[in-house]
């Protein structure tokens, strides 16, 4: 199905931007291009599109599990750390939802998921934006003058439509990370898409899980399944000894910070690398403690009744697999005696990470070489060609270059400002340009302004 909200007004027939994907980045910058476009000159207004696969606007909506809540406080919601008089902050939803009370009330810095997905559907159907949703992004490629220079992108669409494009803005997301000998199947998958999976299991005849992994969603997955599976056993798998923490303490918090982008941005590669790999610990393979003890107490009374269903299985691996139309036969090697179990369950769940979408996919030739992107401009923008005018920015897939917050939703309202900041200030140079060519006949494309940084 497709579907379109558009902007009003008529469109030019080169926009200014085209944002792959329409997930809470791409969302809030659709918000900044709105606030931008009701106070600026008409003719600095900015035009965008956005392409998004899903039917409609869902945050990874596989994974709303009761009870589950948001890794982090909700003032770094869409805007308000851009703007904290916008409309669009998590406060505005709650007053126009009649709730802001009772959420004060409540006294919590972190909302349920469900209530923020609800959030973020709140703010998709009220912004002003031209939204094509039900279709994917299949292809990019540079176009502009016989000169060689490139000006603009086109973009193609899966419905078969081209768009014409100055800058794309890829917001497309992570993609679930699978064990190389994974192969997936109705009884075995991935955590992302959990709860769709789950509808489809077929009866169980085992009353047993395997969850494989040992962060956040591996925990919850977990909890999930003992919950809402009373007669079921649940096997949690991995290679630690025991969950550990995440670290949200207010120091190492900074590392999220929009401020940080600067300096982290600022320093040598061989800084940021060791940062990050000190600060895994505040979002890699980590648990919120609150949930950690909450399955830890379920274990504990489990082996005071002596009925158990809850078993930790730790510094294990997942030696075997057989997966058949019953069932399926996963054997758990422990790495501390060297035994292996062999388990028979009605599912597996994959719960092992996820890695940025590669950008080979969306960008075609003009991803960096071999897909790694190692330099990205202060403002997102990915390196081009001196001959490439146009903009290709990042919301997303920038953790070595711009640190922790690249996959994250902290710093999305900050980030999309300073993109579109990025484009309006570039535009207004070219237009400069532009003006000066056509009163002078110059030829101006090797001039600072074809490379100059916003
Ligand atoms: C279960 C779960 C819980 C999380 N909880 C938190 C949390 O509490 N706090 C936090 O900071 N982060 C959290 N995260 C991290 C998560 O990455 C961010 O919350 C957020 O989703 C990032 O937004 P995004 O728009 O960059 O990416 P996404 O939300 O992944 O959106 C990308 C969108 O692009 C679309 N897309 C991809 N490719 C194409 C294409 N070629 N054409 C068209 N559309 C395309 C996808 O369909 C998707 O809708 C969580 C992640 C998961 C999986």
């Amino acid at each position: 199905m497709t579907s379109t909200r558009t902007n009003e007004g008529s469109e030019p027939d080169v926009l200014d931007v085209v944002g792959v994907g329409f997930g809470p980045s791409n969302l809030a910058l659709a918000i900044a291009i709105e606030e931008h476009n009701a106070t600026c000159d008409p003719n600095e207004r900015i035009h965008a599109r956005f392409v998004e696969r899903q039917d409609r606007f869902a945050w990874h909506p596989g994974m709303l599990l009761d009870g589950a809540t948001m890794q982090i406080a909700f003032p770094k919601d869409l805007v308000t750390f851009r703007n904290p008089a916008s409309t669009y902050s998590f406060f505005s939803y709650l007053f126009d939802k009649g709730r802001l009370v009772d959420f004060v009330n409540h006294q919590t810095f972190f909302p349920s998921r469900h209530e923020f997905n609800d959030y973020l559907q709140w703010a998709a159907g009220r912004v002003d934006a031209d939204v094509r949703y039900g279709v994917e992004v299949t292809g990019i490629t540079g176009a502009g003058s016989a000169d060689g220079t490139v000006d603009e992108f086109t973009v193609q669409v899966s419905d078969g439509e081209v768009l014409r494009t100055r800058n794309v803005v890829v917001g497309a997301g992570l993609r679930e990370r699978l064990p190389e000998w994974a192969t997936p199947s109705p009884r075995c998958f991935h955590n992302h898409r959990f709860l769709f999976h789950l509808e489809k299991l077929p009866e169980l005849r085992h009353q047993r899980f395997v969850v494989l992994g040992a962060g956040q969603s591996a925990a919850e997955v977990v909890q999930y399944l003992h919950r809402n599976f009373p007669e079921a056993e649940v096997h949690s798998v991995f290679s630690r000894y025991g969950y550990s923490p995440a670290d949200d303490s207010p120091y190492a918090n900074r590392i999220f910070d929009p401020a940080t982008v600067d300096e982290f941005h600022g320093t040598t590669p061989e800084e940021r690398e060791r940062l990050l790999s000190m600060h895994k610990g505040t979002n890699y393979s980590v648990v919120d403690i609150e949930l950690i003890n909450e399955l830890y107490t379920i274990e504990y009374q489990e082996i005071v009744r002596g009925r158990r269903r809850l078993f930790m299985r730790k510094a294990s691996d997942i030696a075997k697999v057989v997966d058949g139309p019953d069932g399926i036969e996963v054997s758990v090697r422990s790495n501390l005696d060297g035994l292996t179990d062999i388990l028979t369950c009605d599912a597996m769940v994959l719960a092992t990470g996820f890695t940025p979408t590669p950008l080979r996919e969306i960008l075609g030739d003009l991803a960096p070489a071999g897909d790694v992107v190692t330099e990205v401009e202060r403002d997102y923008r990915l390196p081009t060609a001196p001959n490439v005018r146009a903009g290709i920015y990042l919301q997303g897939g920038t953790e070595k270059t711009h640190g922790l917050t690249a996959s994250l939703l902290s710093n999305v309202a900050v980030r999309a400002g300073e993109i579109l900041g990025s484009i309006v200030v570039r535009r207004s140079a070219r237009d400069d340009v532009g003006r000066v060519e056509a009163s002078t006949g110059v030829d101006s494309t090797s001039n600072e302004f074809a490379t100059s940084e916003a």
